[in-house]
Formats: C-alpha cells, structure tokens, sequence
C-alpha cells in the first residue's frame, strides 16, 4: 500500500464503517470489504466524505496562525477566563485526545448529551449498544428509528434477520418499507415487546429524554435487548470514558451562555453552530474550536490539525468495538498539551483507553465482553403530539456536520397535498417562530400532520410546530 492511503473509519456516525481514503490532488473513497461493521459497504455520506473533508487554517482573530501560536493564544484566553469555561466535546475524535481532553475540562465537561436526566443505572446499557451480529440472529426487532436516512449500514443486518424469518416492527411517523409491521409512535401501546425481541434506538444531543426513558422502560418491562445507535464516531467512546465525569447538558450549556456564566467555550472536533443556536454562540467573549475539517461556526480561534482521517488513536463504534485509525498524526494531541501546560504522552493515553475497555490489544475484530447491567424500574411520560402541523428531523450524517445533502426535501402525506392543493414539482412554505423557508415536497406513507425532513430549521429539539401553506 503506498503512503497516501490510509485505512480509517467513517466519521459520519458511530456504526463504525471502516474504509480506505486515498489523498491524491483530490481525495478518494476506497472500499474496505474486510471491515467488520461494514463489509467493505458504505452509505450516501460515506461516499462523500472527499467534500466532508474539507481543509482548515488556524487563525486567531481572523488572522491565519500556526497551530502552535493558535494552541498558545487559546491556552492564555482559557487560564485568563477560568471558572468561566466550559469545554464541548460531542464524541468526533480519538479517545486518546478525549481523555486529554478530559484532565483539561474537569471544572465543565459537555458531552452534548443529557446524561444528567436519566437514572445512573442505564449508563452502561445506552453508552454501549449490542453486537450487530445478535440484530441478525433476532427474532423480532423494533425499530425507534428510521434505518435508511439515519444509520443506512444497518439495513444489511436488519434484512439479514428478515430473512431469517425476523418480524420487523417500525414505531415511526412513516411506515418504512422493510417492517411488517408499522405502528406510529402515538399508538405504542399496541406495541407488543417480548424477551425474544431487540428494540432499536437512537440517543443524540437533541434526543427526547422521556421517550429515552419510555423505550428503557418497554426494554426493561419484557425482559428485550436494547441498542441505542449513535450520531458521532466515537460516541461511544466518549460516553465510556467519561463515566466518571461530571458531565452538563447540551441545554445546561446553552443556559450558562445565556446567562453570562459561560463566556468561553472550547470545542474539540464537534462544530457548536450544529449544536447551538447562533444567538446564543454569538454570546461568547471567545469561541475555541479544535478541528481537522472546516466548521461553519464563527470562531474567535481555531486551532488547525490533521484530519481524523491522518490521526493516530482509538474509536469504539456502538457495539463497543475498539478499532485503529490508520494515521499516525498527533497534532490534535500535542494542541491540547500546550492548552494543558503539559505534555500529553500517546502511549499512556492509549494504554488508559484499553485498560478502560477491558483489552490489552486493539483488535476491531473481537468486541471486549462489556457488562449490561440490569437498571430499576424508570417512569417515562413521553407528550403525545398535538393534532397540529409539526416538522420533525430526521438527524442524519449529513445534518450532524451541516454537509450540503442532495436530499433537500420534506415528506408529507397525500391527505396533506390535497387539503393544501399543492401541485406536483411545487413549493411547501413552512413558517416557525418568525422564520420562513420554502421546501421542495414530497409524497410519502406519513402520518397526518406530520412533515419529515432531512435538514434541520432551527435549533429546539426534535419536534418544532409550524404553519404550512403553498
Ligand atoms: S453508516 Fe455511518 S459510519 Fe457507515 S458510512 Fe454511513 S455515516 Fe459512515
């Protein structure tokens, strides 16, 4: 293999797709058919990772830097502004530089997920999610999620099960073809879980915290495995290394900027303008970000490094699979050495990361034996949707890493059409607290009042009521 090709992991989500990117002028995809999680397949944002990847300079003030005078001028505004900063960082690069990451945000560590809200006791169960391989051995699966716009590499898995005689149920606002059986998430009492069955969910930023709960609890109450897919690559990693942390909350921060607390804010390789609303970042004495790729927020400092792709370190992709990046750049972890005052070691770093895990060698064939403990009893009481038009995301990869995505587009259901008299190849207008896009449409089995996008419009959870017309 010639030195410009690296054997890496999609960092789209956290299934875990391993491939090969080969920098050329331009970048390229390789297939990679030995990968475990993927077998050598990868989906629409695998596929473009070239445009993902796009370069990024280090700047200060808007005045390009080198990385070093960027880490340097970063680590004096993060001493001047102490007890007023906090660090974020979603899950998007090596545990060895989250766990540096970690000694330097321990007085406000976010992780972008609302741990805070849920019983310690179902830590483990949605950090790590089940080995694929029992997805496909299972004899009823239920869907959370929508497997094709959300995390695709699934559906090789979940046919797999099918047809090996699997009833597949969807609790979803659209039926999805591949189910049996589809039932909308208003109607879950008619849901019928039992210990045979494997419930699918997904757990981000923007998640709903009582349906969180209510699907722990369906899992709990049948004696069912359940597996909460992931949004970043090494989400899992990151949730498994902070256990011990204090960890705030997504909306936790979004207060303390809000209210003047937080005026500093350190993001290692997760964009804040995907997380945050720009009212609030706009807030901020000093934004920080810690990037391999370019990131559409407005930053006060950006400390420039390798791409994931060139780095050297660990993910754990959601089955809890340790697997190597191929690279062998430390930049991102010699950056936060100069912000620590400290120099990083890579070795004792990686040796915390297995030991963390139970392993003594990374090997992304093997997944390490992770206890599933059992939890306590949980109430949920997720709100039913009100009978009023409502635009709900549909977070995939691209939406998480604000990537221009093809499919720009909302799905409505005919009813909808006809009582809006929309035309074929027309216009949707969708207004929301004082903003207003225009969207293609398009026809799909949804439920009544219910739009499904791709693309998020604005920043408030999963759910936002709206006012259509054409
Ligand atoms: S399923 Fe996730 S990890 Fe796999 S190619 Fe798609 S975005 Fe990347």
């Amino acid at each position: 293999m010639s030195d410009n090709v690296y054997s890496t992991i999609c960092p789209g989500c956290n299934f875990g797709c391993g491939l090969y990117i080969r920098e050329n002028d331009i970048l390229e995809v390789d297939f990679r058919k030995s990968s475990p999680a993927n077998a050598g397949k990868l989906c629409r944002f695998g596929m473009s990772l070239p445009r993902f990847y796009k370069p990024v300079k280090s700047i200060v003030d808007g005045k390009e830097t080198t990385l070093d005078e960027a880490a340097k001028e970063a680590a004096k505004r993060i001493l001047a502004g102490k007890g007023s900063v906090a660090f974020l960082s979603s899950g998007n690069t090596t545990s060895e530089e989250l766990l540096a990451f970690q000694k330097i945000a321990e007085s406000y560590l976010c992780t972008g997920v609302n741990f805070e809200a849920i019983p310690k006791d179902v830590y483990q169960t949605i950090s790590v999610g089940i080995p694929y391989s029992d997805i496909e051995v299972a004899k009823h699966i239920v869907l959370f999620i929508d497997p094709y716009e959300q995390y695709p590499l699934i559906v090789r898995r979940l046919l797999l099960a099918k047809n090996k005689g699997a009833k597949i149920t969807a609790v979803w606002w659209k039926d999805l073809p591949l189910a049996n059986e589809n039932i909308r998430p208003d109607q879950v009492l008619k849901l019928q879980v039992t210990k045979d069955s494997v419930i699918i969910a997904d757990f981000h930023p923007f998640s709903d915290i009582e349906q969180v709960k209510s699907v722990l609890a369906l899992a709990k109450n049948a004696g069912a495995k359940v597996t909460f897919l992931k949004p970043f690559a090494n989400s899992t990693g990151a949730y498994i290394l902070s256990k011990d942390a204090k960890q705030k909350s997504l909306a936790q921060l979004i207060d303390d900027i809000n209210k003047g607390t937080i005026k500093t804010l350190f993001a290692l390789e997760s964009d804040p303008s995907v997380l945050i609303p720009s009212d609030t970042l706009s807030k901020l004495t000093n934004l920080i970000i810690q990037t391999g790729q370019e990131v559409s927020a407005k930053a006060n400092i950006i400390i420039a490094h390798e791409p994931m792709y060139k780095k050297k370190g660990t993910l754990i992709n959601n089955e809890g699979r340790a697997q190597a990046l191929g690279g062998a750049g430390t930049n991102g972890l010699e950056a936060l050495g100069t912000i620590a005052g400290a120099k990083f070691d890579f070795n004792e770093l990686h040796e915390s990361v297995k030991k963390s895990i139970g392993i003594t060698a990374v090997d992304e064939f093997t997944i390490p034996k992770y206890d599933r403990p059992a939890y306590g009893e949980i109430q949920a009481a997720p709100k039913p949707l009100e009978a009023k038009p409502v635009l709900i995301y549909v977070y995939n990869p691209f939406m998480w890493f604000n990537l221009a995505d093809d499919n720009d587009f909302v799905e409505l259901n005919l009813n909808t059409v006809r009582a809006l008299k929309l035309f074929k190849g027309g216009i949707l207008k969708i207004k929301s607290n004082g903003s207003a896009i225009e969207k293609k449409f398009k026809v799909a089995p949804v439920q009544d009042n219910v739009l499904l996008t791709g693309k998020s419009f604005g920043k408030k959870g999963i759910i936002t009521p709206v006012e259509i017309s054409r």
